[in-house]
């Protein structure tokens, strides 16, 4: 029998976390609080592995077998043998804490209870916990079956063991981890977010164009996309959310959110997934 490997959340990261897992050959265990979401997630995975079929890097026997290997429950006393947990419910200390607090009662006491949020403190949801040692954050990139990048975050009181075992078990998933000490953003969201919250400066002040911002970033440095079509894509209010952590956590001005910024999240136009940021989709 293989190892349960369980997921929580069926959202964009959650269900491509339990794709890759699956597809690693662990018997996956996804968790959402709804069918509903549960059955989304689940088709996001059969459109991503089809996509795969079709361009033959996959049989559909293999995808089928991959499918086979994923569970989906509204019941979080299902994650009972699981030997890590990866949490990616909604970027909410108050709903996460919620499940770290379950989770630390429904697990095995030496499962491995793993974060993918993209900014609150794993020092933090480690001590929410009876087993601090054994709580680690694993931010994974969107999206999450191409990005060969896992940010490995250690919390004040996370283990080398823990360390080790989280380590190895990303490159079993196929991916590079990197590792970083528990600080505000980590690595990757306190250098990209200032960049993008700079772009939006420019344009709030009048610098250049949209266009002209994304061109020269996207031809000029390289990058495969500009930083305001990057905000569009990741979500204007996550964007907002990364900068007000960055913000309280050194409390620098340097990280102050641009009010172009603000304006925009406060009329809903959250970039791709409202069919409108800054640009219109
Ligand atoms: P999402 O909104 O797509 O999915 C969140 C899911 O969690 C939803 O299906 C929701 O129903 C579910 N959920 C809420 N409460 C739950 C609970 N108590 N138990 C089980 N499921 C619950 O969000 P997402 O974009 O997948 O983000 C998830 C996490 O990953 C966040 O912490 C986010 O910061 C982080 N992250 C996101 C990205 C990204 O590009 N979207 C990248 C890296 C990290």
């Amino acid at each position: 029998m293989s190892e349960v490997f369980g997921v929580i959340g069926a959202g964009t990261m959650g269900n491509g976390i339990a794709q890759v897992a699956a597809r690693a050959g662990f018997d996956v265990v996804m968790r959402d609080v709804g069918q509903e979401f549960l059955a989304r997630g689940m088709t996001s995975i059969d459109k991503s592995l089809q996509r795969n079929v079709d361009k033959e890097r996959l049989s559909k026997d293999e995808k089928r077998a991959i499918m086979g290997r994923i569970k989906t429950t509204t019941d979080i006393g299902a994650l009972s043998e699981a030997v890590i947990v990866v949490e990616a419910v909604n970027e909410d200390l108050r709903v996460k804490t919620e499940v770290f607090r379950s989770l630390d009662e429904v697990t095995k006491t030496d499962a491995i209870l793993a974060s993918n949020t993209s900014s609150i403190s794993i020092t933090k949801l480690g001590a929410i916990t009876k087993r601090p040692d054994k709580v680690i954050g694993m931010h994974f990139m969107n999206p999450v079956p191409v990005m060969k990048l896992v940010e490995i975050i250690r919390g004040a009181a996370t283990s080398e063991e823990t360390y080790e075992k989280t380590r190895a078990l990303a490159e079993k998933l196929g991916k590079t981890p990197l590792e970083c000490q528990d600080s505000p953003g980590f690595i990757s969201n306190r250098v990209l977010m200032p960049m993008i919250n700079e772009a939006i400066f420019a344009l709030y002040e009048g610098v250049a164009t949209r266009e002209s911002i994304d061109g020269i970033m996207k031809m000029g440095m390289n990058h495969p996309m500009g930083p305001l079509t990057l905000a569009d894509f990741i979500g204007l209010d996550v964007c907002l959310a990364i900068m007000n952590v960055l913000h309280d956590g050194f409390g620098d001005s340097k990280y102050r959110p641009c009010p172009l910024l603000k304006r925009y999240v406060d009329a809903g136009w959250l970039g791709k997934k409202t069919g409108r940021g800054f640009y219109e989709y």
